[in-house]
């Protein structure tokens, strides 16, 4: 199999543009831009540089390492999903979300997750395998290819498709350093939002990168034996080791943080849990984000419905802590993370 061309960063690139293929340096950026830049992919669109540099980049590098094998709608067109075949077979799902001017991609780190939330239809696929970066790179450049043929870009990207970003660390921060280069794609560490199930000492060393990449935690209980029964790897790190890695996150960063809490109906959506909430987050820079359980085929649960939704955020936001409502989109394409990869792998 030949190396993924997103996988080099610019220096990689670099090294071998000059030691490998004896080219001058400035080789370099009319490839970088012309693929971060210009978005090209084939041969044929790089004018700029002659056709044996073409040949010999072409042969020693893959360019369209994953083939979209399913593509599907939502019916009101705003959310696209598509299923992406790698180049061992396995499959990932990336969505495309469009609100107002925003177009937020929500990109996969890995084929499965090994962390198993008994509610998420990846986590009850199980672990394959990490994806290079240049696999999360591809995702988004994909998407930003179509969007540039009507004039329109990738605007905002959630780490929250297929996997844990956090077991994927290395990876997945060069992704999002290829994909900030100035020179090139240009989308700031800013315009990025990571959700880890809270790796406490990923966020940790998230929080001494001082990475300007906003960070999302999912929470979705208060109680450790009731998260423990969700989210398996509860069983490692505590409620409260989230809690004080969360703390230490905004001591180095001063960044607000984000709760990611998924309303499962009867499970933690009381009035009385949402208090417990308030009182764990009293006082750090944070804000949740409360969206109705997305039901998988595979679990038991069930979402919680609108009313119960409003009486929760009225009991954090009267506490002083903000909730947003996230709707639910692309439930009639199986927006959910996982839910399509899973149909492919069964
Ligand atoms: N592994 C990371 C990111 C991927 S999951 C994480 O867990 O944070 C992205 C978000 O979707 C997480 O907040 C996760 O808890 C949530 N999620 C997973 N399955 C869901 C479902 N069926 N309904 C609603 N949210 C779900
Ligand atoms: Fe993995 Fe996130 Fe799904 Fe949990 S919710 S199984 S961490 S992808």
């Amino acid at each position: 199999m030949k190396t993924i061309f997103y996988d080099l960063s610019y220096e990689q690139l670099l090294d071998v543009i000059i030691n490998k293929l004896n080219q001058p340096s400035f080789r370099v950026n009319q490839i970088w831009s012309g693929v971060y830049k210009n978005l090209w992919s084939k041969p044929e669109e790089f004018t700029n540089i002659p056709k044996s540099l073409r040949d010999k980049l072409f042969d020693l590098f893959e360019f369209q390492p994953m083939l979209p094998i399913q593509s599907l709608k939502s019916n009101d067109n705003e959310t696209e999903k598509i299923l992406f075949q790698l180049q061992d077979q396995k499959a990932i799902e990336t969505v495309l979300m469009k609100y107002d001017q925003r177009r937020t991609l929500c990109i996969s780190t890995q084929v499965g997750c090994a962390m198993g939330c008994v509610f998420c239809a990846t986590g009850q696929m199980g672990f394959t395998r990490h994806l290079t970066a240049g696999e999360i790179v591809e995702q988004v450049l994909f998407f930003a290819r179509q969007l540039k043929a009507v004039g329109e870009k990738v605007t905002n990207i959630v780490l929250m498709g297929m996997g844990e970003p956090f077991h994927n660390y290395d990876a997945t921060m060069k992704a999002i350093d290829c994909l900030g280069d100035p020179n090139g794609f240009g989308l700031g560490a800013r315009r990025f939002t990571i959700s880890t199930v809270g790796l406490v000492p990923m966020i940790k060393r998230f929080a001494d990168e001082k990475r300007q990449v906003n960070l999302a935690i999912s929470l979705h209980a208060v109680d450790d034996s009731e998260r423990s029964s969700l989210m398996p790897v509860n069983k490692k790190y505590s409620i409260q080791d989230i809690i004080d890695a969360c703390k230490y996150y905004i001591e180095k960063t001063n960044r607000r943080i984000t709760f990611e809490w998924a309303l499962i109906a009867g499970k933690n959506d009381s009035e009385q849990t949402a208090q417990k909430l308030a009182n764990l987050l009293k006082g750090l820079l944070c804000h949740v984000n409360a969206i109705p359980l997305n039901p998988t085929s595979q679990s038991i649960y069930q979402a919680s419905d609108r009313e119960q939704t409003i009486k929760f955020q009225k009991v954090l936001e009267k506490n002083g802590i903000p909730c947003t409502i996230r709707l639910r989109r692309g439930i009639d394409i199986q927006a959910g993370c996982g839910q399509l990869a899973i149909h492919h792998s069964s």
